[in-house]
Parts: structure tokens; sequence; C-alpha cells
């Protein structure tokens, strides 16, 4: 395979879409040698420098591995704040003018395209472009490249999303439940797993016609790459292949090396996992050393993934329901919704001395605003993870075997919920978003339920050890056979290098 090869790729402006975009394009060199260019924004490129370790970031036109190019993006001339080019802290308003504004993005990455291939002398190989970047299938049309689609989310949570916004299922009915085309017919969804924006889609809104038109362009890719493992995803992986008729390649878990090839240890030297420019009130190291003290299994860890955070009252009875239960937990905590994320926690938001009870009697660590996720996930006292259900800290947690409490907030987060916990049994769903009416006493429940040592809870970590053996099998390189995701990403390779000579072909007649 001639490594002179060079392929581009186009992420969405959000961490979470980002890190597996960066973590992507490190397979691909370090199995091909191919260069690999990662086209974003310049405050979204100077977070993939910061975040890659090992990536070479000199100029381009040298050959030697991943590199990053500028697209020039004015914030302000889409009506949104100076500066605004990540979904970071932004308001759903903000979000959508976000979304519409990433449209624009396709003439500088036209231009650039042509600079590169002049100093190339050859197209790249193909453009790998985020599912939100439909408009991605003409720019690679128009420089007679190989166009395809890279989904961050797992194969349920793509396969459910995209039909939804295809589909707007929901409008069709007056009843809660709903049918939803591409799953079996006897399949149900409810109107409440529906984020706010999809609730009233109609069609002409500023969501679907951003939405739409982009996920109905990315159905014209010659393939689909998902980060997923095919063991673990049988259901929606046949509902996802049958509905886009086209290959998807199972190429997950991409996730940081460190979590994949640790052991389920107790306190380690390097911490992993953490994420550019985020701070934590506790040290990194704070958090094992807490959780050294504990027993196998006995902590319930609690995080909302890297944006989000829950209501006032929410967060209140959380915190009562934790303290009724007879478990321990570390919660990364952060202000509830309306207040500034980034902001103090006030006393009046959690029950009355909270932390220094829980403090004094070691039952819980409160960790302001980021953990070091992969470390606690990975530490073997570790039992249980209530989570927002992003897919990263689904694949986070499951590569470690810790089964989850879902509490879904956006996105396609409540579909991976109802997949873990229909599908797969992985899951207790608590509630969903940010203004559900939740109880201490129904948090108590259900934490007591999924950390019990017997029953269910027991039912659940056996479960999850599993699929956390079926993961690191899919990533095996060695031994009798390799892996699954190994295979799929070497027969993506194998694909898009000997469509090369036809669409050429094709380009020039
Ligand atoms: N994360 C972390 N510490 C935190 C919160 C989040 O390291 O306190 C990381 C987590 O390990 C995961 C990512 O942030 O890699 C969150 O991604 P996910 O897809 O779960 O959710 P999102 O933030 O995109 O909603």
């Amino acid at each position: 395979m001639a490594s002179d090869e060079y392929i581009v790729m186009l992420p969405y402006l959000a961490h979470g879409h980002l890190i597996p975009f960066l973590a992507l394009a490190r397979q691909i060199q370090q199995r091909t040698g191919f260069t690999i260019i990662i086209a974003s924004t310049k405050l979204n490129i100077q977070y993939l420098r910061r975040s890659s370790v090992s990536v070479d970031d000199s100029n381009f036109p040298s050959h030697s591995s991943i590199r990053f190019v500028e697209l020039p993006f004015c914030s302000s001339a889409h009506d949104l704040p100076p500066d605004t080019e990540n979904t970071e802290n932004l308001s759903l308003n903000k979000m959508i003018n976000l979304f519409h504004a990433s449209v624009s993005l396709k003439d500088p990455l036209l231009h650039v395209l042509h600079d590169i291939i002049d100093q190339e002398g050859r197209p790249p190989l193909c453009i790998i472009s985020d599912v939100f970047f439909g408009w991605a299938v003409d720019v690679a049309k128009s420089v007679g490249a190989m166009h395809i689609t890279f989904s961050t989310g797992g194969a349920y949570g793509t396969m459910t999303y995209v039909s939804l916004w295809l589909n707007l299922p929901h409008r069709s009915t007056d009843s809660d439940e709903f049918k939803l085309p591409g799953f079996p017919e006897s399949y149900r969804f409810h109107r409440s797993q529906l984020h706010q924006y999809l609730r009233v889609a109609d069609g002409t809104d500023m969501w679907s016609t951003f939405m739409q038109p982009q996920i109905s362009r990315c159905l014209e890719s010659s393939g689909w790459l998902c980060n997923t493992v095919e063991e673990i995803e049988p259901f929606g992986l046949d509902l996802l292949r049958k509905y886009l008729r086209l290959p998807v390649w199972t190429i997950g878990p991409l996730l940081p090396q460190a979590a994949l090839k640790k052991p389920s240890s107790s306190h380690s030297s390097s911490i992993s996992g953490q994420h550019a420019g985020k701070k934590s009130g506790v040290p990194p190291e704070k958090c094992l050393e807490w959780l050294d003290l504990k027993s196998a299994d006995s902590v319930l860890y609690i995080s909302f993934g890297s944006q989000n955070t829950i209501g006032a009252s929410q967060m209140m009875e959380l915190a009562k329901g934790l303290e009724d239960s007879a478990k321990s937990f570390i919660w990364v905590i952060r202000p509830p919704l309306g207040f500034d994320i980034n902001g103090e926690i006030r006393a009046e938001w959690l029950p009355e001395g909270f932390e220094e009870r829980i403090r004094e009697n070691k039952r819980g660590l409160l960790v302001r605003n980021w953990a070091p996720q992969l470390d606690i996930l990975a530490h073997k006292s570790t039992g249980a993870f209530l989570s927002h259900c992003g897919w990263n800290s689904i694949l986070e947690s499951l590569s470690q075997g810790v089964p989850m409490i879902g509490w879904p907030m956006a996105a396609e987060q409540a579909y991976n919920s109802k997949m873990l916990t229909e599908e797969m049994g992985l899951s207790v769903e608590l509630t969903r978003g940010h203004q559900s009416v939740i109880e201490g006493k129904e948090v108590k429940r259900v934490v007591e339920l999924v950390m019990d040592e017997k029953g269910k809870g027991k039912d659940m970590r056996k479960k999850a050890a599993e699929v956390r053996v079926q993961i690191r099998s899919a990533i095996r390189e060695e031994g009798e056979e390799q892996g699954s995701s190994v295979k799929a990403i070497d027969d993506f390779v194998r694909t898009i290098v000997s469509k090369r000579g036809a669409l050429t072909a094709n380009q020039l007649g």
C-alpha cells in the first residue's frame, strides 16, 4: 500500500466529535502510514493540537503523519458571539446558529483542497466528514475524491437519529408512542425520548432545515464508519446497514489507548483522559487515592459529560437520594441549568450540610466540573456509572466492564439509553432531561438496585464484564485472530485504495 497517500478529515465543531476524529486519524495513520489532514476552524485546531500528544504538527506539505489545516470562519457573521467555533457552553439557540454557520466552511475547504491537490498532484484518497457535514459530499465529488461519512455515535443511536430526522414520524400521530421507519414493525419510541428541538421539528424550523439536508446528503456517501464494535451492537448495525444500503465499517471503540490497555487496577500514576482546557477543583490523583480506600465495585461514579448539567431541583433530589442510599459515590458537580456552568456551587443547591457530612463520613467525593473519567472507570472500586449516556462515556464504561444508570439529556442520548436498557440489559434509566421531576427516593431505589452485590446489580456487572471482553477482543492485533474492529479498518482502507482508480477514471470520463 503506497504510504504517500493522504486523507482529509472534517469533524463537526464539538469536542465529542473532534476527539473520535483525532483517534480515527491516528488509527489510520498508524496502520497505513498515510498522511491525515484534519481541517477545522482555528480554535478547534488549537484544541486538537493541545489534545494530541504524539501528532506531528509541522506545516503542510511534509509527508510524515497527522496535520491540521485551518479553515477561515467568522462567527459574528452568523449571529454568534465572537470566537464561537465550538458547541461548548452554547445555548440551544446559539447551537443551531453554529450548525447553520458550519455550512459556510464549504468554500474555504474547497479553496484549501485545491491548494493541497496542486501540491500533491492528486486528490485525497477520500474525504471523511462528520454526519453533520453532508455538504462535503459535493466537495468530494468536485475534487474527484471518495466521500465517507463518520458517525461518532453508536450504530443504534445513529440509526435512530438519522431515521427520526429524515422521517419526523412523531408528527403524524397524536399518540405518545410512535413507530420509526427502519425499525421492526412492533418496535416503539416514546415522545419523551425526543430532545426538545426534535419534539417541535416540523420540516420547516431551523433544526429540520439544517439536519434534513445534511443527513440525507450523507446517504450518498460511498460508506460509513461507525465508532462501535460489531459484537456489541448486532441489532443496531443490522438496522443501520439495511437502512443506509451502504457499507458500514465498525472501527470502534475510538478511545484513548490508555483506556484499553490498562487492566482494571487500583491507583495509577498516569492520569489519562484529561480534557484540554478543563479544570477540576480536585487534583485528579485525589479521586484515585479516594477510590483506593474503597472496596471493589462499591462506588458509583456520576457525570453528565463534557457540557451538560442538571436542573437545580434535580440536583437537590439527586443529592438526597445519594445520601439516603448506603452507597459511596464520586459526583462531577457543576452549577445547575441556568447558571454559569463553570461557576461556584452554591450551598442552596444541595441539602444543608451535605458536602461536610459526606466528607466526614467518607461516603462521597464532589469533584467540581471535571474528573479523570477514564481512570475512575478503570478503578476496581468503581461499580457503576450514572451517566447522561453520551456515546464516549458509554464506550468508556463498557470497555471497563462498568454497568450504568441512564439519565439522558440531549442529542441521541435517550436512544443510547434505550438500547443499553432494553437491548443490552446494561443500564437502568433513572430519568430523562433537565426538567423532569425526580425524587430522592427514586434515586435511592435505582442506585441501590444497580449497586446491589446480588440480584440485578450482580447480573448487570456480569454482563458488562462480558462486553468488556468483546470490546477488547475487537481491537486485538495479534494472537490467534485479529479483532473485528482491526479487520474492519483494514477492509475500509483496502476498499478506498482499490476504488481510487475507478473513481479517477469516472471523473475523467
Ligand atoms: N469527561 C471527562 N471528565 C469529566 C466529564 C467528561 O474525562 O468530568 C470526558 C469523558 O471521558 C468522555 C467525554 O468527556 O470522553 C464526554 O463525551 P460523551 O460523548 O460521553 O459526552 P458529551 O460530552 O459529548 O456530551
